[in-house]
């Protein structure tokens, strides 16, 4: 069990998931929101949570629900909830001036060894620490949503971060159960939005210019491309494919490349093509559903996570 405490901040969505998996290796999570209630309902969501996790018999860690539960405390101030922390989680809107206004308060109350991580999906690490006295302490940790089944995380540092950052932030993300992959050199949209944003954007094109459904664009993801790439990798699937990827470069190198120049310009989603794709996906899953729809994503992701550690 490891130990030594974590201060989350930010206790919506992400912040909370944040918290059950820092607890469930054993650390002490601190939580503080600028708005208490937010917290009341955290602490709420979490013990639901666990609970229903326990019955499935899904719980992480070693921990009974009882003590994992009894490892998160709440902090009325940001001071209390990082003073004695090793590691800070933040976990507040995705806005450039709140970020860096919070990363600028919480810096007065840390050691010169503290870590000050931020989940920004998508502000470039230099851009929060910029201004920051212990901007050689920052990194970016972004997590995938939900992190709780989902245990890929981006770890980006700034140009200035200090190495050990990396390395001891690395090692807290492997004992509490994910899969850090490190982006060398900051980059708009980190890795994982932007191979996203090139799936989407190839498949609002085709969609928009009547090439294929929604629908079948959609399964050529779950029951084509998916099915491989939830196991192993578009590098190591063409490896296979191939006999290699010296053998792959002389056979499919200019097929790829001409492909490639066919993909279209970018095009912002806007217009008709949003109410295409989104009636199309609402019959599947009504608005009006969507947590319902979002719990058995969840317990899908769970099963997968089981078949894949079995494999
Ligand atoms: P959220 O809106 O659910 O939660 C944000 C929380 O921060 C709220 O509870 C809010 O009260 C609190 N907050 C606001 N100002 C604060 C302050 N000054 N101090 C402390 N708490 C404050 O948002 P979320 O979906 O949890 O996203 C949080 C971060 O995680 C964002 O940067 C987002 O980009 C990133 N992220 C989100 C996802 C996702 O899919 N939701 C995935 C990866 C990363």
């Amino acid at each position: 069990l490891k130990t030594g405490i974590v201060g989350v901040v930010g206790s919506g969505l992400i912040g909370r998931s944040w918290a059950m998996l820092f607890v469930s290796a054993g650390y002490h999570v601190k939580i503080y929101d600028a708005d208490p209630s937010r917290m009341t309902l955290a602490l709420e969501e979490i013990k639901l949570q666990l609970n229903d996790m326990d019955k499935r018999g899904l719980l992480r860690g070693q921990l009974t629900v009882d003590e994992q539960f009894s490892h998160i405390s709440t902090a009325e101030t940001p001071e209390e909830c990082v003073r004695d922390a090793f590691y800070i989680q933040e976990s507040v809107p995705e806005e450039v001036e709140l970020k860096k206004k919070v990363h600028k308060e919480l810096e007065k109350y840390i050691g010169s060894s503290t870590i000050l991580a931020s989940s920004t999906s998508a502000i470039l690490p230099s851009i929060i620490s910029e201004v920051l006295v212990h901007r050689n302490r920052f990194i970016v940790v972004h997590p995938t949503n939900p992190p709780f089944y989902v245990p890929m995380v981006e770890l980006c540092p700034a140009p200035w971060t200090d190495p050990d950052v990396l390395e001891t932030t690395r090692t807290l993300m492997k004992a509490i159960g994910q899969k850090p992959i490190t982006i060398n050199k900051e980059i708009d949209g980190f890795v994982l939005n932007r191979i996203q944003s090139a799936i989407l954007g190839e498949g609002w094109r085709l969609v928009r210019d009547n090439v294929i459904s929604v629908e079948d664009f959609d399964t050529v993801m779950k029951h084509g491309l998916g099915r491989r790439y939830a196991f192993m990798g578009p590098f190591e699937t063409a490896y296979l494919n191939a006999e290699g990827w010296k053998a792959l470069s002389e056979k499919y190198a200019d097929t790829f490349y001409r492909v490639e120049k066919t993909l279209g310009e970018p095009d912002k989603m806007v217009g008709p093509t949003v109410d295409k794709i989104h009636n199309e996906c609402s019959k599947k899953v009504p608005v009006e559903k969507l947590e319902e729809g979002r719990l058995w994503r969840d317990r899908r992701l769970n099963a997968l996570a089981k078949l894949i550690k079995d494999m």
